[in-house]
């Protein structure tokens, strides 16, 4: 339910700005999250232009207090200043793609004006995270993880999804990556794609179950791309969109090979 002002008026804003794009000749659409109204779509007018002042503040990753002239489809940017500006992700290549998947992620599962008090929250945690050097992987897998639970995807790590039974470390379990949920060996056949888990991964997605911040994983880069790839499968079933800055996160595939989501890894859950 939208708790906007009537058009014409204004509002200020805390917003991340989680993308923008070039508009006519030199203004910008910006799209933001905020608390208050979720996603928000505004122009910046002759942002792109040399001497502008707010050039500078309206960049992704940034979080700004906006005043904002509501519109009918877009609202429009009147005055900006600084309240976070992450810059040091700027120096940081994982740590940057990491902040860049967690926007454009939550740009293909929030709505306009739904306010989303909790997931914005959880955003500048997880960017202020990254700032101080957190583990961009392991800080993207919980943040994929509290937006899917966030967004009403609960998914009990602990059980399989066939036969409910609890799963054990010492089992042998798959993830179904299109469904995202996990089986027990019996339940696999006939799982088309199904895919092996290694221990460490099971343990890792049950112990960011309901974490409400990131958690330091014993997981190497590999195994961590593993869950990240198997997420993006499920994401974008769930939100029927490509997700496309997740290929900046795995390692180019070989001259000759297959593109990463097309290639069978027959070990594991693991991006070749
Ligand atoms: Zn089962």
């Amino acid at each position: 339910m939208s708790n906007l002002p009537p058009q014409r008026h204004r509002f200020d804003v805390a917003a991340l700005q989680l993308k923008q794009y070039p508009y006519g000749e030199g203004d910008q659409i910006l799209l933001l999250l905020t608390r208050e109204h979720g996603l928000l779509r505004a122009i910046a007018k002759g942002t792109r232009k040399p001497r502008s002042k707010l050039a500078g503040l309206l960049a992704p990753l940034r979080c700004n207090q906006l005043t904002l002239v509501c519109g009918r489809n877009l609202h429009r940017v009147e005055q900006a200043s600084s309240l976070q500006s992450f810059s040091s992700l700027q120096n940081d290549y994982d740590a940057l793609m990491a902040g860049l998947v967690m926007g454009e992620v939550t740009a293909a599962f929030c709505q306009e004006e739904d306010p989303q008090p909790a997931l914005f929250d959880a955003f500048c945690l997880g960017l202020l995270q990254l700032q101080s050097g957190f583990a961009p992987r392991a800080l993207l897998l919980w943040f994929l993880l509290y937006l899917l639970e966030n967004q009403g995807f609960y998914q009990d790590w602990r059980y399989c999804a066939g036969c409910e039974r609890q799963l054990q470390a010492k089992d042998r379990v798959f993830l179904l990556g299109s469904a995202g949920v996990l089986l027990c060996q019996p339940c696999k056949p006939g799982a088309e794609g199904a895919r092996y888990l290694y221990p460490e991964q099971l343990l890792a997605l049950q112990q960011l179950q309901q974490a409400p911040e990131p958690l330091p994983l014993d997981l190497d880069e590999r195994r961590c791309n593993g869950l990240l790839w198997f997420l993006q499968q499920h994401l974008e079933q769930l939100s029927g969109k490509s997700l496309k800055s997740f290929a900046f996160l795995y390692p180019l595939p070989e001259a000759g090979s297959a593109s990463p989501v097309a290639t069978p890894v027959k070990q594991g859950v693991n991006t070749p």
